[in-house]
């Protein structure tokens, strides 16, 4: 609550907050949201606008839901901090709850965000090697155009040049690979072959870079905020075989594609491979407050339990795994599955692609891709060529759907020129009218 006009209220924000991501605009003031319900976000001046990217891909059960709130605040009241040094009931259940979402066994180190997940997975994969017998094994093979998030870990891991250039030296020891971008494949070589090429290239940079330094794989099961590359299933069985014949750890970083988002409770289960850890955040507790989680398998977590003193994993965080959040993260996925939004989520992603038909003609749309409700529509300026859609054009459309009263995202990559993904990951709650109007 506050007793400040409109206009104080945006002098006050210019002068004081860093925005994240932002270039330094004092011509423009940022969106400042006062209210939000449902599919949708309204300004400060009253502006009312569809959120067709759910905040930051995060907002997967929709905006304003009492019983979330409630929760966290019951339990802000009966517990209002615990550290997991120790442990409270939300997380033991929470953790329960996260093994009969992953149909398997895991063990669950919980944090605050995507990138600390990610981070966790890569101290566990050094320290697991260092452990069993491996310890020249620290180097991660990632993907350009992925993200893997904003820490230096996790920034090094990510494959886009733009957000790291100018911090670097990053942490050491991570290796970028082409990730199968399907729609600019080599001509001559089917769907299916070229995915095929882009593992097996992985197996020569293990070679190359020696196959005893490896300690992980990272990637998401599809690339999202890097611009929408969706592989073959040929594709992620042959990076877990490889994975299986060298003694890789495979990590899928979920932070986006978890929780329903892609038409399955997890991204990877569209394509029969069982990872070894899994990154998770955003959709975790839809963004209503912040919470992460690293899912690691039973049995990496067994060869933390040797005798000596170092043998653990010497790793914490004070808000991580935090009591509301933990409560809140659980009645999240009830509604989830109460509501059956992953099914949802499928559905509306298939009507989506095919109302979408009707702009496949369009001189601009190259190509569109959806895995469950996240889509690309990647914008050309020509066809047949399939130069990218400039920069201008882009902004054009985002700004031109943001006057229409929908929220739309663009991709961010690591090539100049290629940031010419529109992208949509609408709540997977949206309404079918909201989804019409999203059309
Ligand atoms: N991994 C992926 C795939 C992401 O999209 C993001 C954030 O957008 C992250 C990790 C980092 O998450 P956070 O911003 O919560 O640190």
């Amino acid at each position: 609550r506050t007793t400040r006009t409109t206009k104080e209220l945006l002098e006050l924000d210019r002068k004081y907050i860093w925005h994240h991501i932002s270039p330094y605009n004092d011509n423009a003031y940022p969106m400042v949201i006062k209210e939000t319900k449902g599919s949708c976000i309204t300004d400060i001046h009253g502006n009312k606008y569809l959120d067709g990217l759910s905040g930051l891909y995060c907002v997967n059960v929709g905006y304003g839901r009492e019983e979330l709130a409630q929760v966290a605040y019951e339990q802000l009241k009966q517990v209002s901090f615990a550290s997991m040094i120790n442990s409270h009931v939300p997380a033991i259940e929470l953790a329960n709850k996260l093994n009969e979402w992953l149909e398997d066994e895991y063990v669950i180190f919980f944090a605050n965000s995507g990138s600390d997940a990610n981070e966790t997975a890569f101290k566990v994969a050094r320290q697991y090697h260092e452990q069993t017998g491996n310890p020249n094994r620290f180097k991660f093979i990632s993907r350009y155009r992925g993200y893997h998030g904003s820490t230096m870990g996790a920034l090094a891991a990510t494959g886009q040049f733009q957000r790291k250039y100018k911090y670097e030296p990053l942490a050491p020891g991570f290796i970028h690979v082409q990730p199968p971008d399907s729609y600019r494949r080599p001509e001559g070589l089917s769907i299916e072959e070229f995915n095929l090429q882009c593992a097996r290239d992985i197996e020569t940079v293990i070679h190359r870079e020696g196959k005893e330094t490896i300690a992980g794989i990272i990637m998401e099961p599809a690339i999202t905020g890097g611009g929408a590359i969706i592989p073959h299933p040929i594709y992620l069985k042959t990076v877990q075989e490889i994975c299986g014949k060298y003694g890789i750890l495979l990590i899928f970083d979920e932070v986006i594609c978890g929780f329903g988002r892609t038409g399955k409770p997890f991204g990877h289960m569209h394509f029969g491979v069982k990872p070894d850890m899994i990154s998770m955040a955003k959709g975790l507790t839809s963004g209503y407050l912040p919470l992460s989680a690293t899912a690691v398998r039973k049995d990496i977590y067994e060869s933390f339990k040797g005798s000596n003193e170092y043998s653990h994993l010497r790793h914490v965080s004070t808000f991580g795994g935090n009591p509301a959040a933990c409560a809140l993260a659980l009645k999240n996925l009830e509604i989830i599955e109460n509501e059956n939004l992953i099914l949802r989520a499928q559905m509306l992603g298939e009507r989506l692609r095919e109302d979408l038909k009707s702009i496949e003609g369009h001189p601009n749309v190259g190509d569109i891709r959806n895995l469950g409700l996240f889509m690309g529509i990647e914008l050309v300026e020509n066809k047949e060529t399939k130069e990218p859609a400039s920069l201008e054009r882009m902004v054009k459309v985002v700004n031109m759907c943001r006057s229409k009263g929908l929220i739309v995202g663009k991709n961010s990559d690591t090539v100049p020129g290629l940031n010419n993904v529109i992208l949509l990951a609408p709540p997977l709650s949206i309404s079918d009218d909201e989804l019409q109007h999203l059309v």
